[in-house]
């Protein structure tokens, strides 16, 4: 509904004129506020006002791109940072720097698929830090799965008593799993659950990059898993 997107402020840095203004009218249209910068100075400039809900951000930008945006950015502000690709390629360098992006979508994106998204990012980053979904919420304790010990309340994974360093999405997806050993989740559940959005075609490919990057970090080896395992094309489960 209009009203609840209506105090709802997202700067889109986006050197495409065009583009930038479908995108303003669409986002004015579903009641949020909108501000525009053109080159990666000006959209860093106003991004670090720290005056938004939520930052699109293209990533090919004449001045500074927005990788180098992004990371600035999250020097000092967690504003919700949607990336914007042109090329498939980028993606695997969206999800492998880190820079602190919060998603990504890849052009030519659908408006509808793009506002389903802004919203989910918006809503998760204004509610609690780490929004876990359903079956989560049976894991109040920590979980011991052979070596592997996760322990939500603070958010920590260890394996073989040293700490493994997980984001945020490698974490829920881990626990996720974990949370129900034996269970098999398709690709689409752990979208949903996960990232919060259903009719989203790019977003498969999402939960498979996260994936291969959990295995690389709590597998010895990643390439014969005894951990995250998976069922043919069906999805992914660990073990009971
Ligand atoms: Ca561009």
């Amino acid at each position: 509904m209009e009203e609840n997107n209506s105090k709802k402020r997202i700067l889109v840095v986006e050197d495409e004129k065009t583009i930038s203004k479908v995108l303003e009218i669409n986002l004015l249209m579903a009641g949020y506020m909108c501000d525009t910068a053109f080159d990666g100075e000006e959209g860093l400039q106003k991004a670090q006002s720290g005056n938004y809900d939520l930052i699109l951000l293209d990533i090919m930008l004449p001045k500074r791109d927005g990788f180098s945006v992004c990371r600035e950015v999250r020097k000092t502000l967690s504003t919700p940072i949607i990336m914007v690709t042109a090329k498939e390629e980028e993606i695997d360098k969206v999800m492998g720097l880190d820079l602190g992006a919060d998603d990504y979508v890849t052009k030519p994106f659908s408006i509808k698929v793009l506002l389903a998204r802004i919203k989910a990012n918006i809503r998760r980053s204004s509610g609690e830090v780490v929004e876990f979904h359903h079956p989560v919420q049976h894991s109040a304790g920590t979980i011991v799965i052979r070596g592997l010990v996760i322990d939500p309340e603070n958010f920590r994974v260890e394996k073989d008593g040293k700490e493994i360093e997980l984001t945020r999405k490698e974490f829920e997806v881990l626990l996720i799993l974990a949370s129900s050993p034996g269970k098999l989740f398709s690709r689409e559940e752990l979208l949903e659950k996960v990232w919060g959005y259903e009719d989203f075609f790019g977003g498969i490919r999402t939960v498979d990059v996260t994936m291969s990057r959990l295995r690389s970090k709590v597998e010895d080896q990643p390439a014969e898993p005894e951990y995250i395992l998976t069922k043919r094309t069906k999805g992914y489960y660990i073990p009971a």
